[in-house]
C-alpha cells in the first residue's frame, strides 16, 4: 500500500502547554512520486528510439553526396535529435538526484584535482576566447558524491562560458573559511535581471529563449545543480548584475569539509 506521509509542527501555545498540528500529506507526496516516475520512465523509454534515429542519420549523413539537396537537411535533423538527446540525459539525470533513495555512501572528493582537470577542460571550450582564471585551495576537500559534484562543477564553468562574450574574463574559485566551503564562478558576462534570479533553478526556465537556445544548453542545468546540491546540504547563491556580469556560488557546510594535509607531510611518512 502507500506510505503514510505527515508534516509535523510544534507551536508554543498556552501556558506551557505546546500544540501539535499533524497534516496528513500523503497525496501531496504521492502525486510528486508519480510526477517523478513518469518524467523518469518517459525519457527512459525515449531514449532508445532516438538512439536508433541518430545511428541512421549518421549513417545517411555520411553516405549521401556532397552536392545532395539533402545533406543539409539531414544535418539538422541530427541535430536536433542530438538535443534532444541532451535534453533526455538531463531530465534521467534531474530525476535520479530527485528519488529518495540515492545510491551508494558519500566519500572523500578531491576537489583541487578535479578542478585542475576541469581548467584544461574549460580552456578547451572557450577555444581561447575568454581568459580563465582558477584559484584554487589545493588542501581542501570535500566529502560527498564525486560525479555529481563534478557537474555542479561544470555546469557552473561551461554557463560562464557561454554567457560571457568573447575576451571576458572568468574566475573560478575554490576555498572555505568558518562558515564552510565555497565554490564560485564569475563572470563579466551578458548577467540576469533581479526579476529572474529567484527562478534560474526551475526546470527549463530560461531568462531569453531566443538567446539561450543559440547557446545549445537545455534550461535544465541549474535545475540538476540545485538537486545535487540539496543532496550535500550545500546551497546555490546567485548574485548578478544586468549587462555587467554574474556569480553563483555554492555554500557547502563545514561537515563537508576534509583538509588535506600538504604533500610535504605526506612524504615523510
Ligand atoms: P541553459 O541550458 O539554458 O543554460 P541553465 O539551467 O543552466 O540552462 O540556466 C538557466 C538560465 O539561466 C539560462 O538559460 C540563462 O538564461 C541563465 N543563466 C545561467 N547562467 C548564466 C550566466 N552565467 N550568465 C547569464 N545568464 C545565465
Amino acid at each position: 500500500g502507500m506510505p503514510r506521509v505527515f508534516n509535523i509542527k510544534l507551536f508554543p501555545y498556552f501556558k506551557e502547554h505546546k500544540l501539535l498540528i499533524v497534516k496528513d500529506i500523503h497525496e501531496l507526496y504521492n502525486l510528486a512520486q508519480i510526477r517523478r516516475d513518469f518524467v523518469a520512465n518517459a525519457s527512459h523509454e525515449l531514449r532508445t528510439p532516438l538512439t536508433v534515429l541518430n545511428g541512421y542519420l549518421e549513417v545517411m549523413i555520411d553516405s549521401i553526396e556532397p552536392s545532395s539537396t539533402w545533406q543539409k537537411p539531414l544535418e539538422q535533423m541530427h541535430q536536433q535529435s542530438y538535443r534532444m538527446q541532451s535534453i533526455i540525459d538531463d531530465l534521467l539525470t534531474l530525476s535520479s538526484m530527485e528519488s529518495e533513495t540515492i545510491t551508494g555512501k558519500q566519500k572523500q572528493v578531491n576537489v583541487p584535482q578535479i578542478l585542475q582537470e576541469m581548467h584544461i577542460d574549460a580552456e578547451q571550450m572557450s577555444h581561447g576566447r575568454h581568459s580563465i582564471d582558477f584559484k584554487v585551495d589545493m588542501n581542501l576537500a570535500l566529502k560527498g558524491f564525486e560525479e555529481p559534484l563534478k557537474s555542479v562543477f561544470m555546469n557552473l564553468i561551461s554557463n560562464a562560458i557561454r554567457y560571457t562574450p568573447e575576451n571576458k574574463s572568468i574566475e573560478v574559485r575554490w576555498y572555505h573559511d568558518k562558515r564552510g566551503a565555497h565554490f564560485e564562478v564569475q563572470d563579466h558576462g551578458i548577467g540576469i535581471a533581479q526579476e529572474h534570479l529567484s527562478r534560474l533553478t526551475e526546470r527549463f526556465y530560461r531568462v531569453d529563449t531566443a538567446r539561450s537556445r543559440d547557446t545549445g544548453g537545455t534550461g535544465l542545468g541549474l535545475a540538476i545543480v540545485k538537486h545535487i546540491l540539496e543532496r550535500h546540504h550545500a546551497k546555490l547563491v546567485v548574485t548578478s548584475q544586468l549587462g555587467i556580469g554574474s556569480v553563483f556560488r555554492c555554500d557547502f557546510p563545514n561537515r563537508a569539509v576534509i583538509l588535506l594535509q600538504d604533500s610535504d607531510s605526506e612524504s615523510r611518512d
